[in-house]
């Protein structure tokens, strides 16, 4: 049977990973072709016409929409059980697209502080060259929250659990907030994956995703994508900004991230495992000041961690009580697990985000968020988590 006949969304979340979106060509092939065209014929003028007028399904140019890019589309869509899904080239694209489609000069921006470093600069340097007020709060605290949106916003951004101190924001209060202020909430839903998360039934209007890290989950490709129940904002808002200023995924990318989903949640669940069992381990030693993970009770927001989230998530952050030089020994101690600033891939990842991916905060920026030059952050992968726990103990012994 066709599968473009059947209600993909009576399916239960495995096979809406494994078969959603789906839309064979005439060769009939069991795995989702890639589509590598920029352009499409038209077998004749009339038929060009209506497809400009957009009278047809006809594709038109692969910057507007692309078979691949659209089954990737469908089937992510079709997770986050959100109406609308639109791919971009990377998870930037998706966070700026989001807020530069629907904020206008004048407009007011509230964030939360503990934000991505790249979303962090859209925020306060690019959108406030565009006449757009910024203001930052701490995610954790409704009552800086309800502060800030006791003026009129346009929106509200924000990311949880957030990088790399796995702050927790209440999306259902936040949301409700928000929306009294009259603001649209844009949630960057990228630790938490689409497998532990659903900010839109929390109350969020738009979930952006880097689908680099878990989505793609292999460290092969970038990409991102906005998703939203709002047809008309999509339509009338995000699709001319995408479509004109150009930030299209790939349709190799899409392909890579379309199979990537078919294992996303089987891997989310090894993810989940690996990372709790360890950070059960390490939160028994009494060498480390510190084991944040959302899902252990000692985690200051675990409650309202586990009231929004399925699981805890990949990310493991430890505190090294030696500062910057046990760090830095630690890291340099590990044999197993590699020293880079990505995360969600396959492979478990160490970073000291002090001298990386927060290195361009000032030092009272850092302190705000927690970071201190103890901190390492841990992206667990799938490997054996006895070879991992071995690993992390010998650095660790190391370190000192
Ligand atoms: C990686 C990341 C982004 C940016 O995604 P890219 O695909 O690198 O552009 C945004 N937000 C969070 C939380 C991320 O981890």
């Amino acid at each position: 049977m066709a599968q473009d006949v059947i209600d993909q969304t009576a399916w239960r979340p495995q096979t809406r990973l494994v078969r959603g979106g789906t839309n064979r060509s005439s060769f009939e092939e069991t795995s989702e072709a890639l589509f590598m065209t920029s352009g499409y014929v038209y077998g004749s003028a009339e038929e060009a016409e209506a497809a400009f007028k957009g009278e047809n399904n006809h594709f038109v140019y692969s910057r507007f929409a692309n078979p691949t890019v659209q089954m990737f589309e469908s089937r992510l869509a079709l997770l986050e059980a959100a109406a609308l899904c639109k791919a971009t080239a990377t998870g930037m694209a998706a966070v700026f697209g989001a807020l530069a489609c629907h904020l206008r000069s004048g407009d007011r921006l509230v964030a939360s502080r503990a934000l991505f470093g790249s979303c962090l600069h859209v925020c306060t340097e690019i959108l406030p060259g565009f006449g757009i007020t910024t203001e930052l709060v701490d995610g954790r605290d409704l009552n800086a929250w309800r502060r800030a949106l006791s003026q009129p916003t346009a929106a509200v951004f924000l990311e949880t659990p957030s990088n790399p101190m796995l702050e927790i924001v209440d999306l259902e209060a936040v949301a409700a907030m928000a929306h009294d202020a009259g603001a649209r909430v844009v949630v960057d839903n990228v630790f938490a994956s689409p497998i532990l998360q659903k900010p839109l039934a929390l109350g969020a209007d738009v979930v952006v995703y880097s689908a680099t890290k878990h989505i793609d989950g292999q460290g092969r490709a970038l990409g991102g994508a906005v998703l939203t129940n709002d047809a008309e904002w999509v339509e009338t808002k995000l699709v001319p900004f995408l479509r004109h200023t150009g930030p299209a995924l790939s349709p190799f990318n899409a392909w890579l991230l379309l199979k990537g989903l078919e294992t996303l949640d089987l891997r989310m669940e090894r993810h989940c495992r690996n990372a709790r069992t360890l950070a059960e381990r390490l939160g028994q030693r009494n060498d480390l000041d510190r084991v944040l993970y959302p899902a252990l009770a000692s985690h200051p927001q675990h409650e309202l961690a586990m009231r929004q989230m399925r699981e805890g998530g990949s990310i493991v952050t430890l505190e090294l009580a030696g500062g910057r030089d046990a760090a830095f020994k630690f890291l340099n101690a590990l044999t197993l697990i590699d020293i880079s600033n990505n995360l969600g891939d396959a492979k478990s990842l160490a970073t000291h985000p002090a001298t990386t991916t927060h290195q361009r905060l000032t030092l009272e920026q850092r302190a705000e968020l927690g970071i201190s030059d103890g901190t390492v952050r841990l992206s667990i992968g799938l490997e054996d988590v006895d070879d991992l726990t071995d690993d992390i103990e010998h650095a660790l012994s190391v370190a000192g």
